[in-house]
């Protein structure tokens, strides 16, 4: 852990899993239970500023003062549209942007969450992928977003889902951190069952999360049933193919043993849309007790996709549940605010591109 006097920030305290807090109880000399109340006042409570934490040992303050930073990400737009789906535009520190996404369901609250500024995935359907990758975001980054998203929302967050800006496995180390830190039972307390990481399907990573036993479900953007036209829309299907993501899906399934993953299909009229894929979907996932996402396409300008008409997502939906597979057509939430599922963008880009037209 550096000091703050050096040239590094020093690492937030919003961005300390368990392990990290116990070792900087070492560090400051002082008992590793306070690392449990460390972990409550910051995380189950909020309370970020250490003045505010009472009854610490002075060791402790004194380390912390000097040895742990803030991260204090300001939310620069607040947006809720007619559906109650509220966005937050967060800026970081070094002036970078990213949202998160509050979205209502009946009695519980939902918070989508960025892992990165930008995607380097590049899927060709997903606005998030025009802009390519800036940066990972850290722990503490991701963090902060539920903690604002918990200031400014009067109702309790329910579910966590890792399906913001960014490709989560492609950040691995610090989405597995931010993972811990939710789910830990001093301190968030997210159920693990709360809490989803989507991914576009990086095998080895998906063996990490096996690994590791990452406490989360998984949830994997299948969004096509052949690999020519997987390929096509997801170039990342030309290194882990479908029947190799497939595997890594059945191995995670049967080593968690508990647990069903969840299936996106991003449905894009004329290209995966048909009863034939719809077949071959049910084929691919048959015996595996997955959950299907239907995510009927939300365009964006240039994009060259067009959304399936509401007969063809029905009936794709019917030849699915006829087959036994449980499938669910998530309705896009919050579109006039842009915070549906691949419209997610920073406003700097949109009003950098409004500036030059
Ligand atoms: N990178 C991760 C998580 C973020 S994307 C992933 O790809 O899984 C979250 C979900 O939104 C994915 O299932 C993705 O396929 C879907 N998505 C992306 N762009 C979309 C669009 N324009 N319309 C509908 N769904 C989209
Ligand atoms: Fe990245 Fe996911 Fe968008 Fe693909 S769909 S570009 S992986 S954010």
């Amino acid at each position: 852990m550096q000091s703050i006097s050096s040239n590094h920030p020093a690492p937030a305290l919003i961005g300390m899993e368990h392990a990290d807090l116990v070792t900087l109880c070492h560090n400051a000399g002082v008992k590793p239970v306070h690392a449990d109340r460390l972990n409550a006042w910051v995380f189950r409570l909020g309370v970020t500023d250490i003045h505010d934490i009472p009854e610490l040992p002075q060791n402790l303050y004194n380390y912390l003062s000097t040895h742990v930073g803030q991260l204090k990400p300001v939310s620069v737009a607040n947006r809720m549209a007619d559906d109650g789906t509220r966005k937050i535009l967060l800026r970081m520190p070094d002036g970078k942007e990213v949202e998160t996404v509050l979205i209502p369901g009946p009695g519980r609250l939902t918070q989508c969450i960025s892992t990165q500024v930008g995607c380097a995935i590049g899927c060709r359907f997903c606005l998030t992928a025009t802009a390519g990758l800036t940066r990972n975001l850290s722990a503490a980054e991701m963090v902060s977003q539920v903690m604002l998203a918990r200031k400014e929302s009067k109702e309790e967050i329910r579910n966590l889902v890792l399906m913001g800006m960014g490709e989560p496995l492609h950040n691995y180390d610090e989405v597995a951190k931010f993972v811990r830190i939710v789910t830990d039972p001093m301190g968030f307390a997210f159920s693990p069952r709360r809490v989803t990481l989507s991914t576009s399907g990086l095998v080895p990573a998906i063996y990490r999360m096996i690994e590791d036993e990452l406490p989360c479900n998984l949830a994997v953007s299948l969004n096509a049933t052949t690999d020519e036209i997987r390929s096509s829309i997801m170039p990342v299907n030309t290194r882990y193919p479908i029947a190799e993501l497939m595997r890594a899906v059945r191995d995670y399934i049967a080593a968690k043993n508990r647990k069903r993953v969840l299936i996106e299909y991003v449905m894009l009229k004329d290209v995966n849309d048909s009863i034939d894929d719809a077949d071959r979907l049910c084929e691919l996932l048959r015996g595996l007790g997955c959950t299907v996402n239907l995510l009927p396409f939300n365009p964006f300008p240039g994009s060259g996709y067009q959304r399936p008409d509401d007969a063809t997502v029905s009936e794709f939906h019917a030849h699915l549940s006829k087959a036994g597979l449980v499938a669910v057509v998530r309705e896009s939430k919050g579109d006039e605010i842009s915070a549906a599922c691949g419209q997610l963008k920073t406003e700097v880009v949109e009003r950098r591109k409004r500036v030059s037209v």
